[in-house]
């Protein structure tokens, strides 16, 4: 298995080197937008890597000076971003061509070497050498655990351009044995988080989503007949509210019930002795939910407390606070952490979708609540796709950690 790991480094570099480094990062943003209006001229969006290098790979190498990598590097930037629109799409959900301006650059081997002290890093020019920044001596930072051990392999990098720094966010990864530990975790309990809110009706931290797209149709259907409804006032009127809510009622429900099965099959899948969620009273304040949102959560829960208990799965709802804005990598918390569906920790860069960094501190925060507790059965972990987060929020064994493993999309009733 893989452990994966991103260490922030900022670089001293001098004004010359600074100069070349946003000359190259400069052209990178332009490779990457050039290659992006190309994939969206014609009538299909173009996706594919290989037809984009096809296409815009000669064009760029004439028209910047950047490595042959950075213009893969710009190109896969490209493709990716391209992809998720269309994915959005499909998702009847609105977006338009990206554009990429925050200044940022993809490193691999080719075109950065790592060293003790130092990296040198390709440029539209030289190649540029600039020292690392290093925390004295301190024996627990990442840059000691990961950088610096001989168990990791550094495997690329981004450099970043933020608040007047340079900064190289290094990626590094170990092959970890899977050990036997994480069944017997497992049997001895853990938890599985869920956090609930209006785009993703539902995240685990098991990385599984269900989404609000269809779910919000409805309700908002339901919500404006209610409310023309209501503003006759009349007998008949309140009449056929009520047989508005009860139709619109009964496939609301049909839908929370699939996904109240799903969340307690998952948690059985995993081996989960808890399902936990955010509290729910006050959550539309927290979310913005509205009052269709805060019932189908409300029936949500009920539904599955009822069918996890007959597996003996217990249901609990936790303090929410700071849950979206807390890093479940490293614990630094701060508002800025998260910007709308992204999360990246300023601290540790740790970048996860935001819905599922919240369902695994729904669950860390369950299991810190317990340490203290009789101790008795008390769940161990955190279940994630693959392996644990313990207490620490440190994962036990490590596993990719992807939150889009599996989405269950609700758009198979229309
Ligand atoms: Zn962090």
């Amino acid at each position: 298995m893989e452990k994966r790991r991103t260490v922030p480094v900022k670089l001293d570099a001098d004004s010359a080197d600074a100069a070349l480094l946003q000359d190259t990062i400069d052209e990178f943003l332009w490779a990457a937008n050039y290659v992006t209006r190309h994939a969206f001229e014609g009538e299909y969006i173009t996706t594919s890597k290989t037809r984009l290098h096809d296409e815009t790979y000669e064009d760029v190498r004439g028209e910047t000076n950047l490595h042959s990598n950075h213009v893969q590097a710009a190109r896969n930037k490209a493709a990716e971003a391209c992809k998720s629109v269309v994915e959005k799409w499909k998702q009847g959900k609105k977006a338009s061509m990206p554009h990429f301006t925050s200044s940022h650059l993809v490193y691999d081997h080719r075109t950065a070497t790592f060293h003790e002290e130092y990296v040198t890093l390709a440029t539209t020019d030289d190649r540029i050498e600039a020292d690392y920044v290093l925390p004295d001596e301190d024996r627990d930072t990442p840059h000691s655990e990961y950088l610096f051990s001989d168990e990791y392999e550094t495997t690329g990098a981004e450099l970043h351009y933020r608040d007047g720094s340079w900064m190289l966010h290094i990626h590094c990864k170990t092959d970890v044995e899977s050990d036997t530990s994480v069944q017997v975790t497992a049997e001895n309990g853990t938890v599985l988080g869920v956090d609930l809110g209006v785009d993703n009706l539902a995240v685990t931290s098991t990385g599984t989503f269900w989404v609000g797209d269809e779910f919000d149709h409805w309700r908002r259907e339901y919500e404006k007949r209610r409310g023309d409804l209501q503003e006759h006032g009349t007998r008949w009127a309140h009449k056929n509210i009520q047989s508005v809510g009860r139709k619109e009622e009964g496939r609301f429900k049909q839908t929370l019930h699939r996904i109240s099965n799903d969340l307690v099959s998952e948690a059985r899948k995993h081996g989960c002795s808890v399902i936990a969620f955010e509290e729910l009273t006050d959550i539309r304040e927290r979310t913005g939910a509205s009052w269709g949102h805060k019932w189908a959560f409300d029936r949500l829960y009920e539904y599955v407390e009822y069918k996890a208990a007959e597996y003996g799965i217990d249901v609990t709802q936790i303090d929410p606070e700071n849950t979206s804005r807390r890093c479940s990598e490293c614990g630094f918390t701060h508002p800025d952490n998260r910007d709308s569906e992204g999360f990246e920790c300023l601290k540790c860069s740790y970048e996860n979708h935001a819905d599922y960094n919240a369902a695994k501190n729904i669950g860390l925060r369950y299991l810190r609540r317990n340490q203290t507790g009789d101790g008795g059965g008390a769940p161990v972990g955190v279940r994630l796709n693959s392996g644990t987060l313990n207490v620490n929020g440190e994962y036990e064994p490590p596993a990719e950690d992807s939150a889009r493993t599996g989405v269950h999309a609700e758009n198979s009733r229309l």
